[in-house]
């Protein structure tokens, strides 16, 4: 996923976790972001998915 903040590109399952230790980690859907720290939730799949297909779209139209 990407940072929305510095717009850094990583794996979710690579970020730190956003609140390790904290009493609420097992609730917690915030996913830090390696680079730069920010606090942002977890894509959904379903979102991911569309983003796909969008990003595959744009592609097939610029060719
Ligand atoms: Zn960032």
């Amino acid at each position: 996923m990407k940072c929305s903040f510095c717009g850094h590109e990583f794996d979710e399952n690579e970020a730190v976790p956003a609140c390790s230790g904290c009493l609420m980690s097992k609730n917690c859907k915030l996913v830090k972001c390696p680079n730069c720290g920010y606090e942002m939730p977890k894509e959904p799949k379903w979102l991911k998915a569309i983003k796909d297909l969008l990003s595959k779209f744009h592609e097939r139209n610029h060719r």
